[in-house]
Order: structure tokens, then C-alpha cells, then sequence
């Protein structure tokens, strides 16, 4: 039986179409800057993203690293949110590799941060303190549960940031998914960052890869970066040659995604036992609780049902992607109500 990986939409698998891409790829040098399907996906990123320039890097957690390297030097402090993947999940690289400083603010419960908490959060001029050197903004926001940040969001954290002369970089490794739920061109939601960055090794179901853009000032600068942590990759248009036929083919059916979430968190609102809000899931990630019992153990059940989920802080999580179906979902829906009725009290 085929397991139903719900873990994260990282588990999906390059398409037919992405193998065939890869295989018949152009390639070159791409640390010399000859390889022509690494130089296509970066005009087709930073054109899709409005913005002058792109790069190609490893993962997320590389172009975050290397917009923090770029946009902020040594003893500098970058406010991001309190639930912010860039904080919560980047093994402490703002820190550990580019020596700066990290302030959070309060996430709200749909990921966004109060403009006036970050202009209280930034520093003024005194020689105790670190010089802010960055806001950063996540959209879908992870931890909140795939919620979007409207454009207007975006641009009034960004007004702040800029009136003190500071960049906003966006975490968006989930863009795609924010621009379809908002029937929005992905630029709009970029406009107001100076730098920006998505996945192609997620919903979009490329095998590796993400993209950072900025200006062309920005991107030269972030391509010297990338190479001193060793992102300089060589005849990396097999792999570029996916997240061109990512962003060909992949993004209009993120919708089903989102759907299919909607399905999966209705369903789960109706199983006793599990408690979730299914009017608060926009995209396709699904996150809830159950009391009854402990939820390693529900884990461990679900698995044995072919059903594979991940837990953390209290929560398991749920996500939808391109490798899961309507009657996944419903198969998923059932395995929860089976474990978890056998756990709750019976009623008299
Ligand atoms: C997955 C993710 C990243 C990191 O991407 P990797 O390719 O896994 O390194 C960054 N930010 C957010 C919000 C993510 O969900």
C-alpha cells in the first residue's frame, strides 16, 4: 500500500515532465555564470517576483542565510516573528554564520507581525545596542498554518522598516500558494520587499532548489555570498531544469492543494476528539490537536495505517501537495477517527 505522506509538501517527487527536463537539460558552468537553464530559471524567478534579478540556491534555509549575509553585516540585529521559520528552524544561522543578532516580535495567529511592534523593536542610535540591520516577514507563514499576508500587510510592516532605512527581506517559501489563494500576481505580494525567496522543492514538487530576488546590486552582491557557504554549484541545470517546469506547470494546481485542505480540516473538525478551526486554513497546510492521548502515540498509530504526519508543540501537522489525493484525504480523515475513538472515554 502506498503510504499517504502528509509530513510536508517537500515529499513530492519530480513529475514525468521534470525528469524529461532534466535529462535533456543545456548545462554549463554555473560558478562561471555559463549555464544556460541556471540563467532561464533566474530571468523567469525574478520576472515573476518583479524584481530585477535572481539566484539560484541550494534551499530555503541557503537563501535566507544569504539574504541575512548580504543585506546585514557582523553585530548587526534582524527582527523577524516569533514563530518565524527563519528563528524557529534554521539551526540558529543568523547567529551561528553571520554573526547577527535576532529580536523577535509576536506572530499573531495569522503570522503577522504589528507595524508598531517592529518600529518599537527597532534600535536607535547608542552605543550599547546592535544597529537593526533587517526585517523579515514570512508568506504563507509555517507555523500559523499556511496563512497569507495580504500586500497591504506586507507594505505596512515595509513602510516602518524603510522609514528607518531598513530592508525587508520576505520569506516565502510558500508564495505561490499565498499569490493563488489571493487570486494576486506573486509580484504583488513581493512588491514592498526589497529581497524575496521561494521554494521550488515544495508544493511545487521540484526535487531541490529555491530562488532569492532583489535588485541587480543585491543579487551580484548575494552570488558572492552563496559562494563563500559553498552554494556555488557547477552543471546545475539538471536540476534548474525542474523548477522551470515548476514554475510552467506547477502553480495554477496549488489550488487543488488548498482545496483538499479545506476537505481534510473539515473532516477532521467533525471527528470528537480533535480540536481545529477549519475556517482558518488558506492554503495547504492543516494544524490541530487532540487531548485524548498523547500525540507520539497517535503518530505511531496513524503510521501503522499508512498515514505518515508530524508532530511538534502540542500539534500535529498536516500537508497537502501534489501526492495526495480527495480520497487520501478522506482515508486520512478515517484513520483519525478510528485512533482517536478508541482513546476517548466511551459515552454511557
Ligand atoms: C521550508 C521552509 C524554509 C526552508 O526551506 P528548505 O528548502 O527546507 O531549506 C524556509 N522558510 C519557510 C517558511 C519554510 O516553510
Amino acid at each position: 500500500m502506498r503510504p499517504i505522506d502528509m509530513r510536508s509538501d517537500t515529499v513530492t517527487h519530480p513529475t514525468p515532465e521534470m525528469r524529461r527536463a532534466m535529462y535533456e537539460a543545456e548545462v554549463g558552468d554555473d560558478v562561471w555564470g555559463d549555464d544556460p537553464t541556471v540563467i532561464r530559471l533566474e530571468e523567469m524567478a525574478a520576472q515573476r517576483l518583479g524584481k530585477e534579478s535572481a539566484l539560484f540556491c541550494a534551499s530555503g534555509t541557503m537563501s535566507n542565510l544569504v539574504a541575512v549575509l548580504t543585506h546585514c553585516t557582523r553585530g548587526h540585529e534582524m527582527i523577524v516573528g516569533d514563530r518565524a521559520h527563519m528563528f524557529l528552524n534554521e539551526a540558529g544561522n543568523a547567529s551561528a554564520l553571520a554573526g547577527v543578532h535576532v529580536r523577535t516580535v509576536p506572530n499573531d495567529e495569522q503570522g503577522r507581525m504589528d507595524p508598531s511592534q517592529v518600529e518599537a523593536a527597532i534600535r536607535g542610535v547608542n552605543i550599547h545596542f546592535p544597529r537593526t540591520g533587517l526585517v523579515c516577514l514570512e508568506n504563507t507563514h509555517n507555523q500559523c498554518g499556511g496563512t497569507v499576508l495580504t500586500p497591504q500587510e506586507t507594505a505596512s510592516v515595509a513602510e516602518v522598516a524603510h522609514h528607518h532605512g531598513i530592508p525587508v527581506h520576505l520569506d516565502g517559501a510558500r508564495i505561490f500558494n499565498a499569490a493563488v489563494f489571493l487570486r494576486l500576481p506573486v509580484a504583488e505580494l513581493a512588491e514592498a520587499a526589497d529581497s524575496v525567496c521561494f521554494c521550488i522543492s515544495k508544493g511545487l514538487s521540484a526535487p531541490i532548489g529555491s530562488l532569492l530576488a532583489g535588485t541587480r546590486e543585491f543579487i551580484a552582491e548575494a552570488r558572492r555570498w552563496r559562494q563563500a557557504v559553498g552554494g556555488g554549484m557547477r552543471q546545475v541545470g539538471v536540476i534548474a531544469a525542474a523548477g522551470i517546469v515548476s514554475l510552467e506547470t506547477m502553480v495554477d494546481r496549488l489550488e487543488e492543494d488548498h482545496q483538499n485542505a479545506y476537505r481534510l480540516a473539515q473532516g477532521l473538525a467533525n471527528v470528537s476528539g480533535v480540536e481545529m478551526d477549519p475556517e482558518r486554513v488558506q492554503t495547504n497546510i492543516v494544524f490541530f490537536q487532540v487531548s485524548a492521548m498523547p500525540l507520539a502515540e497517535l503518530v505511531a498509530r496513524l503510521e501503522e495505517r499508512g498515514v505518515k504526519v508530524w508532530s511538534g508543540g502540542g500539534r500535529i501537522r498536516m500537508v497537502t501537495h501534489h501526492g495526495i489525493t480527495a480520497d487520501d484525504v478522506d482515508e486520512t480523515v478515517a484513520a483519525v477517527r478510528e485512533v482517536v475513538a478508541g482513546r476517548l472515554p466511551k459515552s454511557p
